[in-house]
């Protein structure tokens, strides 16, 4: 394989934007060589710039459920931008959308949408701290929840990629307001919430985590966090951006059973469009403005084509997606492990719907320490490894692969005859 017009497109690009990128994972720093820039994409598949076939575990960072340019979610954007891109006025579309929303995720009686995942949990957090009256929120280690300040702190994902502490550019005075606990710790939250509990507005928890790679939460922990949240009067707030309608039909809180009183959507609710989304309880909710005083807004929130890609997307999903999911992710979760294990490759495997996870670690993952544990070098060379052989995994071990419906029991064995052949080489 050759990648000479990436480079090239790539030294085109690096000094007219921060690293050549608009969002730094993409850079490809943590994996050791130039990002690959990607022309065309179909179901599973993508090409690039170069013409190199790869079978996609990106999805553009979990948004393409129904993988690259699905028919009945094109087809529609087409229709719709004939008749105009944005309104700045409601329109019946994104109605549609929040029907479905509101019918398939347990928590949501009323939901207002934004642009974008970040801009979900941010309102959500002003949300919690006006509905309340408090300031504090706390967050787990190794949880993302998007780049605003309050959040920005012991995240995971991007910034544990780029081996970066927090952020510089976040005010003390904000800072000081997030608490943080280790994931599936349940003594430390009942700690934190002892000693700050009556200051605490929300908690914010990814309910499966994909953004310190993919985490399940132990047998009972999520409903011991909605015990205690209950118990304090703070609101409990499930970041589903990268879980929703990947973890389950009925999203993340369907699957394992416990409402949260506030979720976070973004990702594939916009189908691969910017589109993000908060809701809940409807006495929380009628707190936004213009129906209550806390104040939420977006020049192309609800934006016509996001709205319309969504509902496309989300209406495709059935309970038998999901039935589908499980097969093939399981036959890929099972066949990487097995791959590794045939070449004493240190591993730990786990799956969540149409999310698998996979550390290069002999611990049980189940926090942030111990996903640091995986092997950031045997990650890079298994990156490259997989991509010289057509397969596209995202270039940071703090990250899940992701399944479309597209993806074909055969895209499954021909990644695993991939990892085989990377692991014999990793391990000579
Ligand atoms: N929350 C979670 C769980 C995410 O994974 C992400 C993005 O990866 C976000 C929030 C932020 O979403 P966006 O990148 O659309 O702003």
């Amino acid at each position: 394989m050759n990648w000479n017009r990436s480079s090239e497109a790539f030294a085109q690009a690096k000094p007219l934007m921060p690293g050549g990128v608009n969002s730094p994972v993409r850079a490809f720093n943590s994996v050791g060589r130039d990002p690959v820039y990607f022309d065309k994409g179909e179901g599973s598949r993508l090409w690039d710039l170069d013409g190199n076939e790869y079978i996609d575990y990106i999805l553009s960072w979990g948004p393409l459920i129904h993988g690259h340019a699905d028919k009945q979610v094109i087809d529609a954007i087409k229709e719709t931008a004939e008749k105009g891109t944005s309104f700045g006025a409601p329109h019946v579309t994104e109605t549609k959308l929040a029907e479905l929303i509101i019918d398939r995720v347990p928590s949501v009686e009323v939901v207002r949408m934004t642009s974008s995942g970040t801009e979900a949990t941010m309102s959500a957090l002003r949300l919690a701290r006006g509905y309340t009256g408090r300031s504090k929120i706390l967050k787990f280690e190794g949880c993302y929840h998007g780049h605003t300040d309050s959040l920005l702190i012991k995240a995971g994902s991007g910034v544990a990629t780029l081996g970066l502490p927090d952020s510089p550019g976040v005010p003390d005075s904000i800072a000081s307001n997030t608490l943080t606990v280790p994931y599936n710790d349940l003594e430390s939250l009942k700690l934190a919430f002892e000693k700050f509990g009556d200051d605490i507005a929300g908690v914010i928890i990814e309910p499966v985590t994909g953004n310190m790679g993919v985490v399940r939460p132990d047998p009972g922990y999520l409903e011991g966090i909605r015990e205690v949240t209950e118990q304090y009067g703070s609101l409990l707030i499930f970041d589903e951006v990268m879980t929703g309608f990947r973890v389950g039909y009925n999203c993340a809180q369907g699957e394992l059973g416990v409402t949260p009183d506030l979720t976070c959507l973004g990702k594939v609710i916009g189908g691969g469009l910017p589109a993000g989304a908060f809701g809940g309880r409807r006495d929380i909710m009628e707190r936004i403005a213009p129906e209550g005083n806390i104040y939420q807004a977006g020049t192309l929130s609800g934006n016509p084509l996001a709205m319309t890609a969504g509902y496309e997307t989300i209406s495709q999903l059935t309970p038998e997606s999901y039935e589908y999911f499980e097969k093939i992710g399981r036959r890929l979760e099972k066949g990487l492990a097995a791959a590794a294990e045939k070449h004493g490759i240190p591993h730990w495997t786990t799956r969540a719907g149409s999310m698998v996870g996979f550390f290069f670690t002999n611990e049980v993952v189940r926090d942030f320490e111990t996903a640091k544990t995986s092997d950031l070098d045997m990650f890079s060379r298994y990156f490259n490894l997989m991509l010289e052989n057509g397969v596209s995994v995202p270039p940071s071990q703090f990250e899940g692969l992701f399944l479309s419906t597209k993806h074909t029991e055969a895209d499954i064995d021909k990644t695993l005859e991939a990892a085989e052949k990377a692991f014999s080489i990793m391990a000579y």
